[in-house]
């Protein structure tokens, strides 16, 4: 079959995204319930959803954001990173995984991928610590568990905290527990191409009181009237004070109503993203030309993504070529992610490529996949054909 980039038929009409939201009618109602309410910005349905994360990934608290990101800054400010401090994280993920150490005045150091499971190997870790490591923040890429344990092995006895980001990783579990409530503190976003969405969002769960306390006056320019904490005990009334530097990073009241109704979808959006990954697994585990990201046996994964290796020596095209020919036969193919310290800004800041080679060389094969619950089944099938025709007419 001619592919639709040289002039034939498309696999399909309209272009496939490669994640979408789902949102119905009792999303829509929950939202519109609480704009006439009495509370638009963060009160008492915040708090609900925020109880609603901690029940479902077994911490004892959460703490919500008005996205991801700012939950990954208040997560380095808990953690006591400043100035001066390293932070270590993955180069294959989303730039706010590191620019939340640059927001500390912290040096991101970047620890290469195992190029199987293509999260952080903790044996790069291990050759990163230093005594200016203040937090390693691991990320479950596409949703992959990473190894936790290893990694609080390598820092027992230290103050090195670890922040998990988990913004993958929502419904995913780690030997058997949700992840969200074993490391020092996960971030979870809620962005439309997330696994929940409530627009834009974020949350840090934790076990610790301490770091509690601190990512609730974070968010809320650190201004507080919790009597505790005044330093002017004759307080009262109009009375509050602000006792670091915080930021309005509130998550709206509306928008978690929105995620409180997420939730209660959760378990059907697990089930279908897992269904249509088997799917694509057991396909493409016979499409010689590709290489299936592999999942630890310790990670029950819920991908937010699933990505592809193009095995390129036996192909006659390149990742752009394959790329390009999939756009056209209209599957909204993606690629996550560019090596963080690929971009110009961290270029200037002084990283240079060749860092990380595993990464660069996963990042120069390979591809995402569509995936979203969604998807209807002829969906899927369009992807499967799609992959096949242009793979099978680009194989050497
Ligand atoms: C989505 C995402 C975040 C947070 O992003 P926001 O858009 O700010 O919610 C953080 N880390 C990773 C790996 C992500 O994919």
């Amino acid at each position: 079959m001619l592919p639709a980039i040289l002039g034939g038929k498309p696999i399909r009409k309209n272009p496939l995204p490669y994640a979408k939201q789902f949102i119905d009618n009792d999303d829509c109602k929950a939202v519109t319930e609480v704009l006439m309410s009495d509370f638009l910005t963060t009160g008492p349905k915040a708090k609900e959803f925020e109880e609603v994360i901690a029940d479902y990934v077994g911490s004892k608290f959460a703490i919500s954001f008005s996205n991801g990101t700012a939950a990954l800054h208040g997560a380095c400010y808990a953690a006591g990173v400043k100035p001066g401090d390293e932070v270590i994280t993955t180069p294959i993920t989303f730039a706010a995984s590191s620019n939340c150490a640059l927001y500390m005045g912290a040096t991101p150091v970047f620890a290469d991928i195992n190029s199987d499971t293509f999260n952080i190997d903790i044996n790069e870790i291990a050759k990163k610590i230093t005594n200016k490591t203040k937090a390693i923040i691991p990320v479950d890429f596409t949703g992959q568990a990473v190894d936790l344990d290893g990694i609080k092995d390598l820092v027992k006895g230290t103050d090195i905290v670890v922040i998990e980001d988990s913004a993958h990783a929502l419904g995913t579990k780690y030997k058997g527990k949700p992840v969200g409530g074993l490391a020092d503190m996960t971030e979870f976003s809620f962005h439309p191409v997330k696994t929940v969405t409530t627009g834009e969002g974020g949350i840090i769960t934790t076990n610790s009181k301490e770091y509690y306390d601190k990512l609730v006056n974070f968010r809320s320019h650190y201004i507080t009237r919790d009597p505790n904490q005044l330093e002017n005990k004759d307080g009262g009334g109009w009375y509050y004070e602000q006792l670091d530097l915080g930021y309005n990073y509130r998550l709206t009241d509306f928008q978690a109503a929105l995620g409180i109704s997420q939730m209660k979808k959760l378990n059907w959006y697990i089930s279908r993203r897992k269904e249509i990954v088997n799917k694509y697994n057991s396909t493409f585990a016979d499409l010689d030309g590709v290489i299936l990201q592999k999942n630890e046996a310790f990670s029950d994964t819920t991908n937010h993504l699933y990505v592809l290796k193009l095995d390129l020596p036996k192909l006659k095209a390149s990742r752009r070529e394959i790329f390009d020919a999939l756009i056209a036969e209209n599957i909204g193919v993606h690629v996550h992610y560019i090596p963080v310290y690929w971009h110009p800004y961290y270029q200037k800041l002084g990283y240079s490529k060749g860092l990380c080679p595993n990464a660069e060389e996963l990042y120069n094969c390979m591809l995402t996949v569509p995936l979203f619950p969604a998807m209807k089944d002829e969906d899927v099938e369009d992807v499967i054909n799609g992959f096949h025709k242009i793979i099978n007419y680009y194989k050497r």
